[in-house]
């Protein structure tokens, strides 16, 4: 259920109706438009009476939301949301490239890849920390101290950083030392951690599961805004086919999807979405021209040597000639490239 609010409506009447939603013991959402403020209501179990808010003072009019997704719905919310990760903004035309290693290996690798993404132009740097590996005998990351490694070199080359929370003790870790969180792709229907998520209003990251489908993705999200959270970020990164040529299928028909259901900015992670290097530059410029509000690309100084993702981190200068390339690619679709910090 949605209350929109008639323009010009107070925000005293917009507090009496939200206090009339949480006297009927539900959830109430306002969200603030370019012409006037709606309200989603969450937490019924069944339909509720548009009536009981019809005649409130303010109230334009009632009206139910078709999909079981709602906070997350362009119905309810027709503009882009614009997410700001310590200053950079994603979504709303703002197109943002976070960039770094697959892994926090040590201090040195860390600093060279922060300073060669910061070089080359990215917004964000990324960096793992809490791996969630397939073998339990690979690397399994630095966990805390590969995390403030990260802060460290973020702060030293003017970067907000971000890493993932594989659960909720390295939730806890990730909020305080960075400036976005990552929920990976094996994690995204981990409803727990993204309610805990919710509950902070760190921006979020939240990667499609690799056989999600869009709609799975976006109640997914809806889990994180229903507790009040709206800082959320999209990522498509790849699913499970029978294709072999790739590691994943990246499914860029997913980021026009996402955009028609949905006002949350969307990103694409080619790394991932194909898991061979020669691949990632390419797929990069061909998400920027399908639309996407962001790139996520994994860079490695010595990308063989890795300690994880050898096979599809890419080099400093690849990177680079991909941000050389997106201001030809990023104004077909009414976008430019986000501020730095
Ligand atoms: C990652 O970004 O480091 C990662 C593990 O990605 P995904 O969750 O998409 O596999
Ligand atoms: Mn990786």
């Amino acid at each position: 259920m949605l209350i929109v609010m008639a323009v010009g409506a107070t925000r005293e009447q917009v507090a009496a109706v939200t206090a009339h939603i949480e006297a009927l013991g539900l959830k109430g959402h306002p969200i603030p438009g370019a012409q006037r403020v709606a309200i989603g209501i969450t937490g019924n179990t069944g339909v509720i009476e548009p009536a009981l808010f019809e005649s409130l003072p303010g109230v334009l009019e009632v009206i139910p939301v078709s999909h079981p997704y709602k906070l997350v719905s362009r119905e309810v919310k027709p503009e882009d949301s614009v997410v700001s990760v310590g200053g950079v903004k994603i979504g709303g035309g703002h197109f943002a490239v976070i960039a770094g290693p697959c892994s926090v290996e040590n201090t040195d690798q860390a600093l060279v890849a922060a300073r060669a993404v910061r070089a080359a132009g990215a917004h964000i740097l990324r960096g793992g920390a809490f791996k969630p590996r397939t073998s339990p005998y690979s690397f399994q990351g630095l966990g805390k101290a590969g995390l403030a490694i990260l802060r460290d070199v973020g702060r030293e080359t003017g970067m907000p950083v971000v890493s993932e929370a594989l659960d909720h003790e390295s939730l806890e870790q990730v909020v305080e030392t960075c400036d976005m969180i990552q929920v990976g792709a094996r994690n995204m229907q981990n409803y727990s951690l993204l309610r805990t998520c919710g509950r902070t209003r760190k921006p979020v990251l939240l990667k499609r599961g690799m056989s999600a489908t869009v709609e799975e993705l976006l109640m997914a999200a809806e889990y994180v805004l229903s507790e009040g959270n709206y800082n959320v970020v999209l990522c498509e990164r790849g699913i499970r086919t029978f294709a072999d040529h790739t590691r994943n299928t990246l499914d860029l028909a997913a980021v026009v999807a996402v955009q028609r259901l949905s006002h949350l900015p969307i990103i694409v992670d080619p790394s991932h979405g194909t898991g061979k290097r020669h691949k990632v530059i390419p797929m990069g410029r061909a998400a920027a021209a399908a639309g996407a509000d962001g790139l996520m690309i994994e860079v490695h100084h010595d990308p063989t040597h890795a300690l994880s993702d050898a096979a599809q981190q890419v080099l400093p200068e690849e990177l680079a000639q991909l941000m050389h390339q997106l201001p030809v690619l990023l104004p077909l679709t009414g976008r430019h490239l986000s501020e730095r910090q």
